[in-house]
Parts: structure tokens; C-alpha cells; sequence
């Protein structure tokens, strides 16, 4: 099951989608072929990833929403 995050009027499930994501220059340093490799962060969790070394045509399947999300805290702290 996917995590789904609430972040302003959007419901999204993928960092992608998420205004607050960054996308930074992650190289493989053993593989020519992956020189444009990507990671994909978030502007609210320093040094935090959705994922790394990801092929950019692969960014939407591979950055699900991570459990570290500051906005499904928020939204599991106010269930509980
Ligand atoms: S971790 Fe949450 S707030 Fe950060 S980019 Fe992903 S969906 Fe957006």
C-alpha cells in the first residue's frame, strides 16, 4: 500500500507531484550510462530522499511518498 500525502489542496502519492520536492544530480560514478541519474528530496527534510540514483524517466514510479512525510504525520497525528 502506498502512502498518501495531504499537502495543501493536493492529495498526491508520489514526491513528484508535491510542490515542495527538489531534484538534484545523482550520478553513478561506476556507470557512464547513468551520468543524468537524479534524487529526488523534499524542501522540508534536509538530506532526505524519496529515492536515489533513480533514472529521471523513472522519478514519478519510484518517489512514493516516504513514511518520513512531514504532512502524513500530520495527518496521523490528527486521527489520533
Ligand atoms: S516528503 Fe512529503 S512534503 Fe516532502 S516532497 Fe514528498 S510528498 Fe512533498
Amino acid at each position: 500500500m502506498s502512502n498518501i500525502a495531504n499537502v495543501g489542496d493536493l492529495s498526491i502519492s508520489t514526491c513528484i507531484e508535491c510542490p515542495a520536492h527538489t531534484i538534484e544530480s545523482d550520478p553513478d560514478p561506476y556507470d557512464d550510462f547513468c551520468d543524468d541519474d537524479i534524487k529526488i528530496g523534499c524542501k522540508f527534510k534536509k538530506d532526505c530522499y524519496s529515492t536515489t540514483g533513480c533514472r529521471p524517466y523513472n522519478a514519478k514510479k519510484e518517489s512514493s511518498v516516504p513514511d518520513w512525510c512531514p504532512f502524513i504525520m500530520k495527518v496521523e497525528n490528527a486521527i489520533k
